[in-house]
Parts: structure tokens; C-alpha cells; sequence
């Protein structure tokens, strides 16, 4: 960990230090990013100021999910998911498949994913991307660890997809959810989780979630920060270098809370003990830890 006077140098200025007044997990944070290379532990401190005391670190492919899950092992209150995503779909193969095996066996391994459907952009085509998701749905099955899903402008096929598979697969969470209503209906009858990121913050595209966001049942409702991506448009101040981090998600919560017309402190024990069952961690996970780190 960074001495204490690195921690707060200026990349975070006083005026966006703010604590959540109940611990918080970050179900989406994608610290193996490269831009967070130079300075993690003062993040990881960072985040623990604010009182976001458990982090899901997101592996999108074969590397980005053994990194993360030598940082899990590395410190206390993270843990990794292990999939392939949408975009790097056209990738999947039989030796893949078994690394990824490998990696969902890891105790640090808390998801299978992130896997899904992203027609919004098709750098991969459809059909390698039905054909990886299929394959991951498998692995979620043989493993039984929950999904942790991404899905983008496939709505539709998501749907069928997950209905002919629901009985087999544990739970399963759409994160990063910007769709339209119909769409998060159609999630909610099928028994799925939804992770909110910063996204109905913006005032743009945002919209839509504003009026959507009291739909989504309370009990399967997650925060994320899909960080370094999405910097939420709702701060108090500019960020340098306009990099997303943990220790923002309060900001997230703060905005939901307001949407839901909720208080944010109800908002955060909820959305914390959901993510705990789901992910299927201890309770004392967003306690200050200090058994598992590594001397
Ligand atoms: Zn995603």
C-alpha cells in the first residue's frame, strides 16, 4: 500500500471524497485496464476510503482474467470473473474453452464472464458471438458460479438465449444495463440480477434509465462502477485525466438512490447484501480484512 500522503495526491480532489455511509461492492471495476498499471494500490486505498470494501474485478479474456485474479490473491476485497467477451468472441476455441475451465475452478474466480451479446458494434460477428456465449453458458452450468453478462443492442437474443438455458444455469447478472424497458421486463421474468453503472448520470442518453431504474426489483439490484469507463457526468468537480475509479461508486449510489426516490444508506446495505449473496462471499468481506493479504 502507498503511504498515506500518496494516497490522496491530486488525483482525487477533496470535493469528490465522499464515503458511503454503508460498505459498498463494485461488481464491475476493470483495474487489470492499463491505465491503472502506475498507481493501484493508492486506487485500492482510494476505494476503501470511501467505504467501496469489496471490488469484482472484470476479466474479459483468457490474460485480463488471470491478472485479475493475481490481484485478488494479492489483496484483501477483491475477487475476479473469467470469460471472454463479446468483442473477442471471434478468438473462442477448444484450448480457450480449457482455460477458462481452469480459471472458474480458482477460489478467487467468483463469475463466469464477462460473456454475452454486443450488436452494437459486432467486432466479432453474431454468430461467434452466440457461439462463445453458448460455450460459456456451459462452462457457467459445469462450474455453477454465477454470469456476469454484457449485452448491448441484443436484447432480443439475450432473451431466448438465457430462456432455453435458465433452468440449468445459476444466477446470472446483466451489467452496465442501458436497454429499454421491454427489455429489462423481459430480464425481470426470467429471475436475472442488473448492475447499474453511472450511465443514467448523463443527462444525454441517461434518460430512459431515470424512469426505469424503480422497475428493477430492489433485491437484485447491483452497483458498478465499469471503471475505467463511464466517469459519471454528476460530479461536483472535474477529474484529471477523466478516469473512472472504486472510490467514485458512492456518487453512483447517490444518483440511484435519487432516481428511486430511496434513501441512499437503504440503497447501499441492499444493493451490498445482494451482491454478497450473489457472488456468494462472506458478510465479513466488507469488513476491513487483513487474513488473506499476502505479507
Ligand atoms: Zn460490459
Amino acid at each position: 500500500m502507498a503511504a498515506p500522503t500518496d494516497t490522496f495526491d491530486d488525483v482525487l480532489p477533496e470535493v469528490l471524497r465522499f464515503t458511503s455511509p454503508t460498505p459498498l461492492v463494485d461488481i464491475g471495476a476493470n483495474l487489470t485496464h492499463e491505465s491503472f498499471a502506475r498507481d493501484l494500490p493508492a486506487v485500492l486505498a482510494r476505494a476503501r476510503a470511501a467505504n467501496v470494501t469489496t471490488l469484482i474485478l472484470t476479466g474479459t479474456d483468457r490474460e485480463h482474467a488471470e491478472q485479475a485474479v493475481t490481484m485478488a490473491r494479492r489483496h484483501p476485497g477483491l475477487f475476479a470473473t473469467a470469460g471472454v467477451h463479446p468483442h473477442d468472441a471471434s478468438r473462442w476455441n477448444p484450448a480457450l474453452e480449457r482455460a477458462m475451465r481452469d480459471l472458474h475452478r480458482q477460489p478467487e474466480v467468483v463469475a463466469v464472464g464477462e460473456c454475452g451479446l454486443d450488436f452494437n458494434r459486432n467486432f466479432s460477428t453474431p454468430a461467434e458471438q452466440e457461439r462463445a456465449f453458448e460455450a460459456q453458458l456451459g462452462l457457467a452450468v459445469e462450474s455453477g458460479k454465477p454470469l456476469f453478462i454484457h449485452e448491448r443492442d441484443a436484447g432480443r437474443r439475450m432473451r431466448e438465449m438465457l430462456h432455453a438455458w435458465r433452468d440449468d444455469i445459476a444466477d446470472a447478472v446483466v451489467h452496465c444495463f442501458t436497454a429499454e424497458r421491454e427489455t429489462l421486463f423481459g430480464y425481470r421474468d426470467l429471475g436475472l440480477h442488473i448492475g447499474l453503472t453511472g450511465w443514467l448520470c448523463d443527462e444525454r442518453r441517461g434518460h430512459h434509465l431515470r424512469e426505469l431504474v424503480g422497475e428493477i426489483p430492489l433485491d437484485r439490484l447491483m452497483v458498478e462502477t465499469d471503471c475505467p469507463y463511464l466517469l459519471p457526468r454528476n460530479l461536483p468537480a472535474k477529474l484529471k485525466g477523466r478516469r473512472h475509479e472504486p472510490a467514485l461508486l458512492p456518487w453512483i449510489v447517490r444518483e440511484i438512490a435519487h432516481w428511486r426516490g430511496m434513501e441512499e444508506a437503504e440503497l447501499a446495505r441492499t444493493t451490498t447484501a445482494t451482491a454478497l449473496a450473489f457472488f456468494r462471499l462472506p458478510a465479513d468481506e466488507t469488513r476491513p480484512a487483513t487474513q488473506h493479504e499476502e505479507s
